[in-house]
């Protein structure tokens, strides 16, 4: 059972980045209720969205910020970035223009975010399987490369890893805050996760020299 919404333990705040039409407001929406909407309007403002998670008996509140159909614009401002504990830039695996665009986010975010943002790199609609552009492997060494905490695929329409995806971020904020947190990979509480559609991989205490961006 979810716990009450009201109490919590810890409140991390996350962003979601990225170009228009990617999925944004749908992984939020699946991540809240769990259901897929079709068409998601161009919301106006910010809109933030709360969950809480039970991880390990501690509970911990996620408010989830989505970008809100400014990021045509470029208009995101600075204080959206700033008390942002965790964001996740997301890019459309069917179009290769929006993970082209995943380094400007990078860039954003470095400009305007917190030094110690953890940053996950999200690769939705891995449902259009048939109408990829962009591999698996050149996301992880993306993400390898931008010093990310994970690179993960998702479908906002089939539910599939969204959870998850948020559960490691989660995972990782705790574990940040100097909370032990069990190993558990298909939770992903190593410091890399890279999610591939049959297996995780998880890389625990990467260092420079042994670390393997992609294992898939
Ligand atoms: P945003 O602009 O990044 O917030 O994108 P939206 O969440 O509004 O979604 C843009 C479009 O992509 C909508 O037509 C959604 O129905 C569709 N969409 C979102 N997620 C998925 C997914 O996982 N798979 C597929 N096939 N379509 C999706
Ligand atoms: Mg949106």
């Amino acid at each position: 059972m979810e716990p009450q919404e009201d109490a919590f333990d810890f409140l991390f705040k996350i962003i979601l980045i990225g170009d228009s039409n990617v999925g944004k407001t749908c992984l939020v929406q699946s991540f809240r209720t769990g259901l897929f909407s079709e068409r998601q309007q161009n919301t106006i403002g910010v809109d933030f969205t709360v969950r809480t998670l039970d991880i390990e008996g501690r509970r911990v509140k996620m408010q989830v910020w989505d970008t809100a159909g400014q990021e045509r614009f470029r208009t995101i401002t600075q204080s959206y970035y700033r008390s942002a504990h965790g964001a996740m830039i997301a890019y459309d695996i069917s179009r290769r223009d929006t993970f082209s665009s995943v380094e400007r986010w990078v860039h954003e975010l470095q400009q305007f975010g917190a030094a110690n943002v953890l940053t996950a790199l999200i690769g939705n609609k891995r449902d259009l399987e048939a109408e990829r552009e962009v591999r698996f492997e050149e996301a992880c060494g993306l993400a390898e490369a931008k010093g990310m905490l994970a690179a993960v695929e998702t479908s906002a329409r089939d539910a599939w890893s969204v959870e998850e995806a948020f559960v490691m971020m989660a995972r990782q904020l705790l574990l940040r805050n100097g909370m032990s947190v069990r190993r558990d990979d298909s939770a992903g509480a190593a410091p890399v996760l890279l999610r591939t559609n049959s297996h995780t991989v998880s890389l625990s205490a990467p260092t420079a020299a042994t670390r393997k961006p992609c294992d898939c």
